[in-house]
């Protein structure tokens, strides 16, 4: 039973069950279930943009996008080669 839940990507790790939390898509706003909605972090620059004492900072965004809109915008590819070097470098070390 548990392999079945796992296929079909539910998460029942979460102690509220029956309902996962609900979560916009971050370009269309419509609302799905976390665990359907597809996670993609997002490397996000800030600076100060001084000549002098220019202060640069690195964050990650969690974003959510509906299946649509990640079919749409190549989420999907983008993830599949990240896992795919992933692999990779921990082939080699
Ligand atoms: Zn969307």
């Amino acid at each position: 039973m548990l392999r079945k839940l796992k296929a079909t990507g539910v998460s029942m790790g979460n102690k509220r069950r029956g309902r996962e939390r609900l979560e916009n898509c971050v370009s269309c706003g419509r609302m799905m279930p976390r665990d359907k909605a597809v996670q993609f972090s997002k490397r996000k620059h800030y600076t100060t943009d001084l000549k002098e004492d220019n202060i640069t900072y690195t964050d990650f965004v969690d974003s959510y996008y509906c299946i649509s809109c990640a079919k749409h915008r190549g989420i999907f590819e983008i993830k599949k080669r990240q896992a795919q070097q992933k692999r990779e470098r921990g082939a080699y070390g």
